[in-house]
């Protein structure tokens, strides 16, 4: 059987300014222990304007928490006013990068296809996308929850190798549960990852089994636990509540 580390990603979306990321991030550090680090990789994703100033505070006081960014222009460089590209990313030792989050999708616009040559580039720069996926509240009510997640993520992984796909962590966020206090129930969750992990069966075949699925939507330490008790979610991609350190911390130790 196959063990996946259960991953939690903090997405700090457009807060904290790059002093208060600092101050978070020390924060988080300190109510960590090595345990909590054995048990389980810990990213954080702070605004573009954060990245340098967090890097540098993770490396100097060598605290083992992984950097990731929250978008990515699918380009090396060009006349993309705006825009950051996956090598910019890279230099200042991002490893994690969030794909097709889905404010991205609905307020930004962003495509499958877009979403699909993000995931490459961040791939092709040696990172890791976390690709979301999910379905709006009217798309459960209709009973196409699994196609619409089945549809995203062949989508977003189309043209990635078996052998590249390890890299991959897929997010499965029901649009109706972010920011909304509402949490798909654990077991409506882990049925719908059951899902995600059948369709990462038929596009990169056995490489599916190590590849992380997280939920995410309105997760907080009172419901970590539940969550993380079932066998195909690996781990939890964090909003509002990780923007407070002491309440990630109790994420990350599942609520303790
Ligand atoms: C998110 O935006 O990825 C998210 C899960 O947000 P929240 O935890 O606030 O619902």
């Amino acid at each position: 059987m196959t063990t996946r580390k259960p991953l939690m990603a903090g997405n700090w979306k457009m807060h904290h300014t790059h002093l208060e990321a600092i101050q978070v991030v020390q924060k988080l550090s300190y109510r960590l222990e090595k345990k909590d680090y054995d048990r389980t990789e810990v990213v954080v994703c702070p605004a573009f304007t954060a990245l340098r100033s967090v890097q540098t505070t993770l490396d100097a006081d060598r605290i083992p928490i992984a950097l990731g960014a929250q978008n990515v222009h699918p380009e090396e460089k060009g006349a993309f006013t705006g825009e950051v590209s996956p090598v910019m990313l890279a230099k200042l030792n991002v490893r994690f990068v969030i794909v097709g989050h889905s404010e991205r999708r609905e307020i930004f616009g962003e495509t499958d296809d877009f979403v699909n040559r993000k995931v490459r580039a961040v791939l092709a720069a040696g990172m890791q996308p976390i690709l979301c996926c999910g379905e709006t509240l009217e798309e459960r009510e209709a009973g196409e929850t699994d196609a619409k997640v089945q549809r995203q993520v062949t989508a977003g992984l189309a043209g990635v190798s078996p052998a590249d796909a390890t890299g991959v962590v897929v997010a499965y966020e029901p649009i109706w549960a972010i920011g909304t206090g509402r949490t798909a129930s654990a077991e409506d969750a882990n049925a719908t990852i059951s899902v995600i992990r059948k369709t990462l069966r038929s596009v990169v075949g056995e490489t599916a089994a190590t590849i992380r699925v997280l939920y995410g939507g309105s997760v907080k330490p009172g419901n970590a636990h539940e969550l993380m008790a079932q066998p195909e979610i690996d781990g939890a991609l964090v909003g509002g509540a990780s923007l407070d350190p002491d309440d990630f911390a109790r994420i990350i130790q599942y609520g303790r």
